[in-house]
């Protein structure tokens, strides 16, 4: 599926302000931009680790999927996610090798890119995300 680097890694915070200020004091990142996804009922913070982000996940809704995954598991790492050239396409190839898909095709994530995810059932315990531009 022509995975090129690990896109990002989410994590799921209580409290994205508090969050961004511990990675900005104990890392000396800089977030670079914060944005709400309503259509995942989360609100994103960015930061830039050279070619992977970290993204910091606050629930808007605590019946949204990070408002769910915290009251069950709490805070921490929620999904990886790589970087392909063509996700319509990796989400196909995956699902061929009997992959469960959350997402049969795109639709749009933070920053404007096509984003689909694996289910974790099929992916061992790791909620795994495609994206890209296409
Ligand atoms: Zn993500």
């Amino acid at each position: 599926m022509n995975i090129s680097h690990i896109e990002h890694i989410g994590i799921a915070v209580d409290n994205l302000k508090e969050a961004i200020a511990l990675y900005e004091d104990v890392y000396g990142f800089k977030c670079y931009a914060i944005e709400e996804v309503a259509d995942q009922k989360v609100k994103t913070a960015f930061f830039m680790v050279g070619n992977t982000k970290i993204e910091l996940l606050e629930s808007t809704d605590p019946e949204g999927p990070i408002g769910k995954f915290i009251a069950k598991k709490g805070v921490g790492i929620h999904h990886i996610a790589f970087a392909t050239d063509n996700v319509t396409n990796a989400l196909k190839e995956a699902e061929k090798k009997g992959v469960m898909l959350i997402d049969q095709f795109p639709r749009k994530g933070a920053e404007g890119l096509n984003i689909g995810f694996l289910h974790p059932k099929s992916t061992l315990g790791v909620l795994t995300e495609l994206c890209g531009k296409e």
